[in-house]
């Protein structure tokens, strides 16, 4: 009967526990936990303290009870292992209730300790109101410590998923949260533009973020950042990192690796043949460029508690590595990235180059439909898929997985533009945000229509002296743009062409590149050989300025709307000002939805939605007046206009996109 020992009993630990079991009716199976509970959930702790799981019962995956029920595995919980004696195969522990020592034997031992979050050595920090969140004893005193004390400000200290999380919970519980990240951004594995989605739904929430700072002190009601700045913090919530808890191992003379983790082979083995280790103690490899990382996640540390477990029992499987996909929720939003980002494609040699679209998550005309923000990061040379991030607020797991099995698949971008995929309006478009994200990417990398990433964008302004033209409508125009820039609609430019040289380098910038693209090859199709399509559009300029503001450019900011926890009254949707109808002159509708004509209209325009066109036909006085029809591009109101003149209006015009109608104003 062979004796697997395990130490630690949470994530890699109990998975290996219960493989173990599966695999090997007869072994005898061990788990020693230092704390009091196993198989918890950890991921969950963020959500219960928001509010989101109301039972702290459902965190507990399993109990020292049903693991010997249900697997005949024995588990001692505040156990702690405090030496691994190889030669003895024994492993020496101290149980602090019982104030005991006991050694228990091994024939192969699995490392599942993993790690531990780094706490600063700063003065305050043994404060009883400073938190950290890893166990299930660290949520119950952050919730006791909130129920007795009623916080009113929070400061979360570290931009990860974790701080994030923190930061929606504590604000659920009612707290003004502000969060300091040392890092320019939040989320520092993201790319800026993407972080910079992330960004606004905090600030849309209220809360102040403090990039670039570090924390020096904390005080009572207070802490001090590292530019002596000082915020309210009835509560401190730190989140700046995990280190892997190597202290046994290393004692026992174990390799550690070039990353900082425990030292494994691909089968999970350590420097000692009887002792392997899973999850995140480990460093191991990334799956596309093969070097040495710490990837401390939950479903590297799962795989590999499996995999351990099976090698520990004589088989031979190897560990393919892991490829960092991870995903956060944030409020409403969430964003996540899989593969490389482009930044780490670089640094790991590769020619990489990406692009970014903002396509809707299922057809725009089913309810609930949202941008899905889509970055994707290939190999120029091969095509190759290498990574991708997305943010929005539907769809983005989906987009992130779908993407994370295409690299695991080694597929390239032209494999992806060929992907078929589930379709229906609910679901997805029939060439939804992964299929559009690879055309794209074809389409620069072909050169057919060539981009530039948003970050990029003050490079290529200053060195080619480029024009910028802006697409957009006059009002979005308006409201916010790139210093500099022209505002021409598609139509301006064609019939303006012989004024613009061809060799011009020009900039164009749509609200999300679409458009641009439908320009850039009119463009090209007349000769003009140095046209650049801006990737994500004004979507993606902004929120890279909202992140990292360029040095030279001035690029206006929208207004982000206010969003609250738990509005005092479900907030109205905007009534539009309704204009009159009048009888004189041509009247000019608007069949756009409320929602878009009240973000900007034709003066005097009136707010028809082409869904009601038929039934307020009457509204629109005699048969023979002269009506004009506009919406966003023209699509609608030629609809419109069909409509009207099936009714029997005679002088019905289709005035096309609001950019035309403007251009009449
Ligand atoms: C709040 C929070 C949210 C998270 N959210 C996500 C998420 O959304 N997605 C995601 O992928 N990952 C998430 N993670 C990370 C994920 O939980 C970890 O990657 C995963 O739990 C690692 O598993 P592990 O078994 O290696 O280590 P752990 O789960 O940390 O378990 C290690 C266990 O070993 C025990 N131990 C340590 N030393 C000894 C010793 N000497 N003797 C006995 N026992 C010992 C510890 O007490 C601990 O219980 C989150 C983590 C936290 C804390």
């Amino acid at each position: 009967m062979k004796r697997i020992l395990i130490i630690g009993g949470v994530a890699a630990g109990a998975t290996a526990a219960a493989r173990a079991r599966r695999l090997d009716n007869q072994a005898d199976i061990t788990i020693l936990e230092a704390g009091e509970d196993v198989s918890f959930a950890n991921c969950g702790l963020p959500y219960y303290l928001g509010g989101e799981i109301p039972n702290r019962s459902s965190l507990i995956l399993a109990s020292p009870e049903t693991f010997d029920d249900q697997y005949q595995v024995k588990v001692h919980t505040g156990t702690e292992a405090i030496k691994i004696n190889k030669e003895a195969h024994t492993v020496t522990t101290f149980n602090k209730k019982k104030g005991e020592q006991t050694d228990y034997s091994y024939d192969k031992l699995i490392l599942a300790q993993g790690g531990k979050p780094v706490t600063p050595p700063l003065p305050g920090v043994e404060k009883d109101h400073v938190f950290k969140l890893w166990t299930l004893e660290d949520m119950d005193h952050i919730d006791s410590f909130i129920a007795q004390k009623d916080p009113q400000t929070a400061v979360v200290v570290g931009g990860g998923f974790i701080g994030l999380e923190m930061v929606e919970a504590l604000s659920n519980r009612g707290m003004k949260v502000s969060l300091v990240e040392k890092a320019p951004q939040i989320m520092i594995n993201l790319e800026s533009e993407i972080s910079g989605f992330l960004t606004e739904e905090l600030l849309s929430y209220g809360v102040d973020i403090h990039v670039n700072k570090g924390l020096s002190e904390i005080k009572d009601h207070q802490v001090i950042l590292d530019d002596k700045s000082k915020i309210e913090a009835d509560m401190v919530l730190l989140s700046i990192g995990v280190r892997p808890t190597l202290g046994l191992a290393q004692e026992a003379g174990l390799t550690i690796g070039e990353s900082g983790g425990l030292w494994v082979n691909e089968y999970l083995q350590t420097s000692d043949s009887d002792i392997y280790a899973a999850g995140d103690i480990n460093e191991i490899s990334h799956r596309l460029h093969d070097k040495k990382i710490r990837i401390p996640l939950a479903g590297p540390a799962n795989r590999q508690g499996r995999i351990a477990a099976e090698n520990a029992l004589g088989r031979q499987k190897s560990y393919k590595g892991a490829m960092g996909s991870s995903i956060v929720k944030l409020f409403d939003a969430s964003a996540g990235s899989t593969g490389l980002s482009l930044t780490q494609a670089k640094d790991a040699g590769y020619e990489a180059d990406a692009v970014v679209v903002h396509k809707a998550s299922y057809t725009a005309y089913y309810p609930g439909s949202q941008k899905v923000t889509l970055m994707l990061i290939y190999d120029k040379k091969t095509g190759k898929v290498l990574g991708a991030q997305s943010a929005g607020y539907v769809g983005i797991d989906k987009r992130l997985d779908v993407i994370a099995t295409a690299i695991a698949g080694n597929l390239s971008i032209e494999d992806l533009e060929e992907l078929d995929l589930a379709y229906a309006p609910p679901f997805n478009s029939p060439n939804g945000p992964v299929n559009m994200a690879a055309f794209t990417a074809v389409n620069k990398n072909t050169g057919f229509s060539p981009s530039l990433l948003a970050k990029d964008v003050e490079d290529y302004l200053i060195g080619q002296e480029a024009a910028v033209i802006d697409l957009r409508d006059p009002i979005s125009f308006n409201k916010a743009h790139l210093e500099g820039s022209n505002n021409l609609s598609q139509n301006m430019i064609r019939q303006n062409m012989d004024q613009i040289p061809k060799d011009q380098a020009i900039l164009l910038i749509s609200e999300d590149g679409q458009k641009g693209h439908v320009a850039l090859r009119m463009l090209h199709g007349a000769g003009y050989g140095k046209v650049v399509n801006l990737s994500g559009g004004y979507l993606s300029l902004e929120r890279q300025q909202r992140v990292k503001a360029f040095e030279h450019l001035q690029v206006g900011l929208f207004s982000l709307p206010k969003k609250e926890i738990n509005p005092s009254e479900q907030t109205e949707e905007s009534e539009v000002e309704k204009e009159e109808i009048t009888q004189e002159g041509p009247l000019v509708v608007d069949v756009r939805t409320p929602g878009e004509y009240a973000m900007g209209a034709y003066p005097g325009a009136v707010s028809i939605p082409l869904d009601e066109l038929q039934s307020r036909a009457s509204e629109l006085g005699d048969k023979d007046r002269h009506i004009i029809l506009y919406c966003a591009s023209g699509a609608r109101s030629s609809y419109g206009q069909r409509v009207l003149m099936q009714m029997g209006f005679s002088q019905v015009e289709n005035g096309g996109g609001l950019h035309d109608m403007m251009a009449r104003a």
